[in-house]
């Protein structure tokens, strides 16, 4: 059993505020230090619970952030640039876990609530219903016939997921107070919650009671927050002077169209 596990900082289990997962911030240090915890953990778990193969893509901003020499000994970790590619080497995986995530930009109160980028991106739609990265994540896992079978992160997060896909098994070690604010457990009990999760959704999995999801062929449409830079609308639809669109054979080709 081959388990995918796609790890994003801003819902792991220690962070509670930007300061933790900029590139600058005064506590990247220890972001990284509890994000390399909560992988190790989930990754054990999936070994555990049967797993003969733990992919971990290391998925927040440039994909350099956790701390290969503080990972548990039979993981595989993609790290780095990988073009037009969501989930490299995601081939053959059983099931995708989506470590560490957070609500869609706009979430009322969310804790760290963005997509993709805090910084450029105001709104994403999918085939019309405005969309997280759990949910435009699940349909690209779903083009390579991968269910997503459990994430974790704020209560907000949570209930995203659980609206857009229903058996997902959900993992919330934090609560939301604002988006730069957050009620922890403590890093002892994250660690069994997450370690709980994974083996109950890994234990569904293997019962059958997981599918991939099918959106394509897709149609993605991205509202930036500035006025378009020309080059924007190149390969695109443009719908206005802030929104651009792309209809393809799936949602990963649609996304990496308007986001290159
Ligand atoms: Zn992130």
């Amino acid at each position: 059993m081959k388990i995918y596990i796609f790890a994003d900082m801003e819902g792991i289990s220690g962070i509670t505020g930007s300061s933790f997962v900029t590139s600058d911030g005064t506590h990247l240090q220890e972001g990284r230090r509890y994000f390399t915890a909560d992988i190790n953990t989930c990754a054990q778990a999936c070994f555990d619970a049967g797993a003969d193969e733990v992919i971990v893509r290391d998925g927040h901003a440039r994909g350099i952030s956790l701390l290969w020499d503080q990972l548990i000994p039979g993981v595989k970790v993609v790290q780095g640039t990988v073009p037009h590619r969501r989930f490299f080497n995601i081939e053959g995986s059983d099931g995708m876990i989506l470590l560490g995530y957070h609500a869609m930009a706009g979430t009322q109160r969310a804790h760290l609530e963005h997509t993709y980028t805090s910084k450029e991106i105001q709104n994403i739609w999918l085939n019309g219903k405005k969309a997280g990265e759990f949910a435009i994540d699940t349909a690209i896992a779903g083009e390579y016939n991968v269910p997503v079978i459990m994430t974790s992160g704020c209560d907000k997060l949570c209930a995203e997921a659980k609206s857009f896909l229903p058996e997902v098994v959900t993992c919330q070690v934090k609560t939301s107070i604002s988006q730069q604010g957050a009620m922890l457990l403590a890093s002892a009990d994250a660690h069994r919650l997450i370690q709980e999760k994974t083996m109950e959704a890994i234990a569904m999995l293997k019962a059958g009671k997981f599918h991939p999801v099918k959106l394509s062929p897709a149609t993605v449409r991205i509202e930036y927050m500035e006025r378009m830079e020309p080059m924007r609308g190149l390969f695109s639809d443009l719908c206005d002077d802030r929104t651009v669109e792309a209809t393809a054979a799936t949602v990963e080709e649609a996304f990496f169209r308007l986001r290159g």
